[in-house]
């Protein structure tokens, strides 16, 4: 199959484009778009045959749901048993944006595999103006995974789409790079009080402006059996090829770190602040300045996938703060890691 890229952007006339996929998405074909977050690989949400072809494009395991995506907070009713009032809070406050609301679906009205044998699903309204326009020509939900091959990094660019899926997908919508970055958060309501299954963009202390105390599990509660999860992050996640190492973001200590590992036979890359461009890593990757959290969450995945290009044996990557936004980047590098750490 060839797979098509075509830009669609505000100046030019995209109407061509729109149709195009559009036509894919009622034929029962996928289509890769831009939204806020991440790129996703859609569907039609509720065609079986079309959703499975999510499953084979990006290689990911059947038992993983897929997020539904939606033009209008007006659809949710058609597929949700009843919308709880902290949701529908929720939606009003933060939709569009990136906050994905997992509710009781309705019956036997989704495709099966978007709910993966589940009796929720998750909806979000996508804030981006290429993906806004998608799902309202379509009039049809969307389900949408990461358009990235299952466990790489997903993609904040139309070419890390091509990278990983190029002959395994009609088209790809490109609307250029993705502002946040990062998936979106997961926010369980169907429990009380709701528990966030993924943390992202939209973060516990705004959640909890708007509808009280929610749930971020720690790192130990997340593995109880209590604790609700999203059946997705048990997966190996955004992992470059090279292994990657988490450090403290101390100029010194990583220093000495790039010395030790060198030592060893090593090329280092290295994913840090602005300020530590000069001790001496092979190939270096700046977050933004010291701090700048929405910076560090809109290069991440692109960073990780640029290691691929060198020739670095090791990634070493430094953290920051679980603070606002701080927490999903925490999670996501410490997926990529798989829970290493840089040890003397
Ligand atoms: P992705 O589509 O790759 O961004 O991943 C979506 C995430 O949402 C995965 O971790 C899924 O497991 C999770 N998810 C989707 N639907 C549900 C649901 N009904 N209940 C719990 N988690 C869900
Ligand atoms: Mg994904």
């Amino acid at each position: 199959m060839e797979t098509i890229r075509m830009l669609v952007d505000n100046n030019l006339n995209c109407e061509k484009s729109y149709a195009q996929a559009v036509d894919l998405l009622n034929d029962g074909e996928v289509v890769a778009f831009p939204t806020e977050t991440v790129y996703g690989l859609g569907a039609v949400a509720t065609d079986e045959k079309g959703v499975r072809k999510i499953f084979e494009a990006k290689g990911r395991p059947s038992d993983n749901p897929l997020i539904v995506h939606i033009g209008t907070i007006e659809e949710v009713s058609n597929f949700i048993e009843e919308i709880p009032e902290n949701a529908l809070k929720l939606m009003n406050t933060f939709w569009p944006g990136p906050l994905t609301v997992i509710m009781k679906a309705k019956k036997g009205l989704l495709a099966p595999s978007v709910t993966a044998g589940l009796t929720t699903v998750g909806m979000r309204m996508p804030n981006h103006d290429v993906a806004l326009q998608l799902l309202r020509k379509l009039k049809k939900p969307v389900a949408a995974p990461s358009a990235n091959r299952s466990g790489k990094p997903s993609p904040t660019k139309a070419i890390h789409v091509e990278e990983d899926l190029q002959g395994r997908i009609p088209l790809i919508l490109d609307g250029g790079a993705t502002g946040i970055g990062i998936e979106s958060t997961v926010l369980d309501v169907t429990v009380n009080p709701p528990v966030i299954l993924r943390p992202g963009g939209v973060t516990k202390e705004m959640l909890e402006e708007v509808i009280g105390e929610v749930i971020q599990p720690t790192k130990s509660q997340e593995t109880l059996d209590t604790t609700p999860k999203a059946p997705g992050m048990k997966y190996t996640h955004y992992a470059p090829n090279a292994p990657v190492l988490l450090i403290e973001s101390d100029q010194a200590f990583v220093g000495e770190a790039i010395h030790e590992l060198r030592n060893e036979g090593h090329k280092i890359a290295l994913l840090a602040p602005l300020s530590f461009e000069n001790i001496g890593a092979d190939y270096f990757f700046p977050y933004g300045d010291e701090g700048d959290k929405e910076m560090m969450s809109s290069k991440l995945y692109d960073d990780l996938r640029a290691c691929d290009k060198t020739e670095a044996t090791i990634i070493l990557a430094t953290t920051t703060s679980t603070e606002g936004v701080g927490a999903a980047i925490m999670n996501r590098l410490e997926k990529a890691a798989g829970g290493k750490w840089y040890n003397r």
